[in-house]
């Protein structure tokens, strides 16, 4: 099966406690293609960057397999440019610039011979360029996901809620799940989300892991709820891009796999967060670059190892 992804293209300046990246490559579609490129071959990426995005990351893009026809390139104007700094944490970040540049007037063309993508990963960046790419295919896609972020939230909310109702499958953090519904309980959270649109919910919790919530409209004896744990890693080096990277390996899965069923769903959310846990471990993409299927593999068990338990359901065990 075949995988759209939209999303910023970037140049990011990283301030963490272990050090400080400037302008580095980053952006929600580089993060999502790369991850997503471990399971599939087929990928197809909408953005926009300007003439001062290197063709050496362009030409390491295409080496994975991601078809770039999609991507324009405005010579004269500048790419998309974030900069952001974790407190001590590592889960809190501030973003201290965000300068749109390319993406203030990007209008998304989708190229006819990317409309039969079956599976759409509509990356963090301006809603209504997220619904201006799903208007542009003739027939519904078999799903589509969509990652946002506060920035959205706060800025173009109407918007979002217009593209919230027609996608599939919303991906987003605890506190942007917080700030969009008005919810502190997470399980509130989720059904105000799955009344604005999305069957399926993944509410990331950075180092605690991540939530899957399934609402069935027809039976509510149906819905589910998965929790997948994040690992517990010795050194977290840069969380930027982590969210995109679980985004890519968690439908990069579920365009692999092809299959939709909740079981499927919940080896995607293992899948996408094991590819997550990589990407923390250093700058930019600069881990993702070195993985191979073995080490994916690998950590994958790591996570299967982490919550494998036996319970004796003996009378005596109570
Ligand atoms: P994440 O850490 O997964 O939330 O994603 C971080 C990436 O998102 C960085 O590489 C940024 O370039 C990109 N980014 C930051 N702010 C925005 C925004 N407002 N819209 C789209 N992408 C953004």
């Amino acid at each position: 099966m075949s995988l759209l992804t939209i999303g910023t293209v970037a140049f990011d300046d990283i301030q963490t406690p272990f050090g400080h990246a400037e302008r580095v490559i980053g952006g929600a579609a580089t993060y999502i293609a790369v991850s997503a490129s471990y399971f599939l071959q087929d990928i197809k990426l909408v953005s926009v960057v300007g003439g001062d995005f290197p063709s050496t990351e362009l030409d390491y893009l295409r080496s994975r397999g991601v078809n770039l026809d999609g991507l324009q390139i405005k010579q004269d104007e500048k790419s998309f440019f974030w900069a952001g700094k974790y407190r001590d944490d590592l889960n809190t970040r501030d973003t201290l610039a965000t300068e749109l540049n390319v993406l203030a007037d990007f209008n998304p063309v989708v190229p006819s011979h990317y409309k039969n993508a079956d599976f759409v990963m509509l990356g963090n960046l301006t809603p209504a360029v997220q619904k201006q790419v799903i208007e542009q295919f003739p027939q519904r896609p078999k799903l589509i996901a969509l990652d946002t972020m506060n920035f959205w939230i706060s800025s173009a909310l109407d918007d979002l809620k217009e593209v919230l109702g027609m996608v599939d499958v919303l991906i987003i953090n605890d506190e942007e799940a917080r700030q969009l519904t008005d919810e502190y309980s997470l399980v509130k959270a989720a059904r105000v989300i799955h009344a604005m649109g999305p069957r399926y919910l993944v509410i990331k919790k950075g180092e605690h892991g991540a939530l899957l919530f399934y609402n069935s409209d027809e039976d509510p004896a149906s819905d589910q709820i998965f929790f997948a744990p994040a690992l517990p890693l010795a050194e977290v080096f840069d969380p930027t891009g982590a969210g995109d990277t679980f985004a890519g390996g968690f439908i990069g899965y579920l365009a692999k796999t092809g299959d939709l069923s909740f079981g499927n769903m919940k080896r995607a959310v293992i899948y996408g967060s094991a590819m997550a846990s990589f990407c923390v471990e250093a700058f930019s993409l600069d881990r993702l670059k070195e993985l191979n299927e073995d080490a994916i593999q690998q950590r994958v068990d790591r996570f299967v190892k982490l919550v494998n338990f036996d319970i004796n359901r003996a009378p005596s065990a109570l």
